[in-house]
């Protein structure tokens, strides 16, 4: 199926208001460029070094997300132009980023990445970690970044009970720190949850951005 067409039924699929961001690593500029005539703006890529090829090559008009896992000394390349940073996955790295955005008078939105699956392999905070964070004289002092909302990975699974059980406990981590963090700030809006093989459940579990990646691609 063509890319295009792809977009197009995935688009058609998602309710108003839930964003698509459509992953593009591992597949070539040409590619991501079809999905970009198509009328797509927001792509995810996982790896700095990837994200800045193709920064480098697509219009300045793209909105890069970056979905995946980070060291801090990759930081400072990716600060003069993200959108939306996905993994914040520790309270250093968020420092750093906030630092790095500081030394260029730059705002950079971010998410709070939870540790919602069964799988170790996946990176993320629990909730205690994140009211650590957010309870922190570090934070409080942070100018330069502002958490937007959360992000998770369900279990890699043909479970759909487990699935939706996972989503709906980080759609419930959202609306706790909105509560008792966010309560006053009107841009702590995002859950970004579901990928193509789960989306439409995370979906109705409440995800206002959704990270598609083989569905528009095909297989990596
Ligand atoms: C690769 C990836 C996706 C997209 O996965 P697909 O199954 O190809 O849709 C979404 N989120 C993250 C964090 C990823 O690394």
């Amino acid at each position: 199926m063509a890319i295009s067409q792809n977009i197009k039924d995935l688009k058609a699929r998602l309710p108003a208001g839930v964003t698509l961001v459509a992953v593009s690593k591992t597949h070539p500029v040409e590619r991501i460029m079809e999905a970009y005539s198509a009328g797509q703006r927001h792509f995810g890529e996982n790896r700095v070094q990837e994200l800045l090829a193709k920064q480098a090559s697509m219009p300045p008009d793209v909105f890069w997300h970056m979905i995946g896992h980070m060291q801090s000394n990759k930081v400072r390349a990716i600060v003069p132009f993200v959108h939306l940073i996905h993994s914040i996955d520790s309270a250093s790295l968020l420092a750093k980023v906030d630092k790095e955005a500081a030394r260029i008078g730059r705002f950079v939105d971010v998410l709070l990445q939870f540790h919602i699956a069964t799988e170790d392999t996946k990176f993320g905070l629990d909730r205690t970690e994140a009211e650590e964070l957010l309870g922190s004289t570090a934070y409080r002092s942070m100018r330069h970044v502002r958490i937007r909302g959360v992000m998770g990975m369900a279990t890699f699974t043909e479970n759909t009970v487990q699935v939706r059980a996972e989503f709906r406990s980080l759609k419930s981590i959202f609306n706790h720190l909105k509560e008792n963090f966010f309560s006053a700030e009107g841009c702590f809006d995002t859950v970004s949850m579901g990928m193509s093989g789960d989306w439409p459940i995370a979906v109705e579990e409440g995800s206002t951005l959704v990270r598609v990646g083989s569905s528009i691609f095909g297989s990596r």
